[in-house]
């Protein structure tokens, strides 16, 4: 149960990225949260490319986006100027994989404030596969399983289990019955 249910969540994380990624192909998709004054967290789908970036501050800051989320400035909350300004390369014009870590303080401004900039950016296919790949063997391992059990063998290791009374694979040692309840074969009627 608890493995039929992280297949699904894989599996419709993985969608939800997809269909963001495909969205952001044509408009950016952005979607950003601050669980705390001085912490700003933000996923960001444009080109093909997905970043999911994490900006915390020592004091409280706004982070404000230009339109199409290209032109990122933060500011002091109680301060009109930016202190810290950077923008969205689009995809192509920049390593598509990147693991950020920076730690950003101006430098002729010892009094102000140090940002800590961390995230990643990816192809959005790469996390799609990645959350994929289980699935997809967990399906291809169930469907042999069956199979093998539908001809009569061992559903753990394909030896023909014919005249079998033990109720343990003589090949393997697995539980025949146990297969059985895991591998359950649909009633078929001709
Ligand atoms: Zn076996």
């Amino acid at each position: 149960m608890t493995r039929r249910a992280l297949i699904i969540a894989g599996v419709g994380l993985a969608m939800v990225i997809f269909v963001l990624g495909l969205i952001g192909y044509f408009m950016p998709v952005y979607r950003s949260y601050a669980p705390l004054s001085n912490l700003r967290v933000y996923v960001h789908f444009a080109g093909g490319l997905v970043r999911v970036y994490c900006l915390r501050c020592d004091q409280p800051f706004v982070l404000e986006e230009s339109l199409g989320y290209v032109n990122m400035s933060v500011r002091l909350a109680d301060s009109n100027r930016s202190f810290y300004r950077y923008y969205h390369a689009p995809a192509g014009s920049l390593p598509p994989y990147a693991w950020l870590s920076n730690k950003w303080q101006a430098r002729n401004d010892p009094t102000a404030p140090t940002l800590h900039f961390f995230g990643f950016r990816t192809w959005i296919w790469l996390p799609v596969l990645l959350l994929l790949i289980h699935p997809i063997l967990a399906a291809a391992r169930d469907r042999i399983a069956r199979h093998r059990r539908r001809a009569g063998c061992c559903a753990a290791c394909g030896y023909d289990l014919t005249g079998n009374e033990s109720g343990v694979c003589p090949e393997c040692g697995e539980d025949v019955h146990a297969n059985a309840l895991r591998y359950p074969l649909a009633d078929r009627t001709h």
